[in-house]
This record gives structure tokens, C-alpha cells and sequence, in this order.
């Protein structure tokens, strides 16, 4: 008799475990109204920290609605953010990564300034990150233009990669002599 509650057991576990999946997969879903309030919030907070620079220009001299600072503002207000459409830029937007935009909470929070040139926009190599709104360019770091002068790029760069950044570009690395590229 002890055991003819089981399979009702056992349906109701499995029913929660499904339930558990499908929201683990909504959340990891960018577009999914958690990852949207998270991302709100984020780039609301990047938008007001004093230590954050979001360029309001392109280093290529190209104007559109795909700058860092349009970018973050998109973000900020729930929506997709707009990517470049000239040179190799595909036009379209996408919605910035979540892991990316704490990444540059938790920079400043720890101490570093520093100017974002590009999120999203720009005209960046093939498959590259910004066109999936996984990576961003930083041209200053602590006030300084990135380059060999500057003493704070390296170690920026590893924190990135202890926060998660799977690959980093600075100087040294071609076509990275004046900005560091930082992709999730
Ligand atoms: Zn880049």
C-alpha cells in the first residue's frame, strides 16, 4: 500500500524538474523578460556611473544610432541595440549580453575608469563578437589612451577574463595597437 503514492511522486518530480528546465532556459534566453530586467538594470547603472564612458561616436567617423552610449541607452529601455550597417557591419540589432554589461559594473566598481567606443555598432572583422553583442572596445582605461604607455590595460584584461571574457585583444595583438577588445 506504501508504495501507491509513488508514481503520483514521481509524476509531480518530473513535472517540477520540467517546470525548473523551462524556466532555467527562459532565463538564458536574451530575449526572456528576466534576462530584459536584468538588462535593464545594468545598463541603466552604467548609464549613471561616472566612471563609465560610452562614446557617443565612432572611431571610423560614421554616424548612426549604433554608438556605445546608443547602444546602452536601447538596453537601458528593454529594447535590442542597433549594429552598424556600413563596411562590413550588418545592419539589424541584437540584444547586448547580460555577462558583458556586469562585467563593466563590476570594473568600475572595483576601481577602473574607462571609455567604451564600441558595443553592438561598428564595423568590426567577420563573425566577429560586437555583432552578437558579446563584445566591447575600451579606448582609455584609468584615464589614459590604451597603448604601451598606459600600465593598466594588462591587468584589465585579466580581470576580464577572470569574469568570464573568453578572449581578449590589446596591444600587441594586430589591429589592437590603441584599443583592448574584450569578447564573451
Ligand atoms: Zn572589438
Amino acid at each position: 500500500m506504501s508504495c501507491r503514492p509513488a508514481p503520483i511522486t514521481l509524476a509531480l518530480t518530473a513535472l517540477a524538474a520540467v517546470i525548473m528546465c523551462v524556466g532555467c532556459a527562459l532565463q538564458t534566453k536574451p530575449g526572456s523578460s528576466a534576462a530584459i530586467s536584468v538588462r535593464k538594470a545594468l545598463a541603466s547603472s552604467l548609464l549613471d556611473d561616472p566612471k563609465v564612458g560610452l562614446a557617443n561616436f565612432h572611431v571610423s567617423g560614421r554616424h548612426d544610432s549604433a554608438t556605445a552610449i546608443d547602444n546602452i541607452r536601447h538596453a537601458a529601455a528593454g529594447r535590442r541595440s542597433h549594429r552598424s550597417r556600413y563596411q562590413r557591419a550588418p545592419g539589424g540589432a541584437i540584444y547586448l549580453d547580460t555577462r558583458m554589461l556586469r562585467t563593466l559594473k563590476i570594473l568600475a566598481r572595483e576601481g577602473y575608469s574607462f571609455r567604451v567606443t564600441e558595443l553592438a555598432g561598428g564595423s568590426h572583422s567577420p563573425k566577429s563578437g560586437h555583432y552578437g553583442g558579446t563584445a566591447f572596445d575600451v579606448d582609455y582605461i584609468n584615464g589614459i589612451k590604451v597603448g604601451w604607455g598606459n600600465p593598466y590595460f594588462r591587468r584589465f584584461m585579466k580581470r576580464c577574463r577572470q569574469l568570464g571574457a573568453r578572449e581578449t585583444r590589446g596591444p600587441g595583438d594586430s589591429g589592437h595597437r590603441s584599443h583592448v577588445h574584450v569578447e564573451w
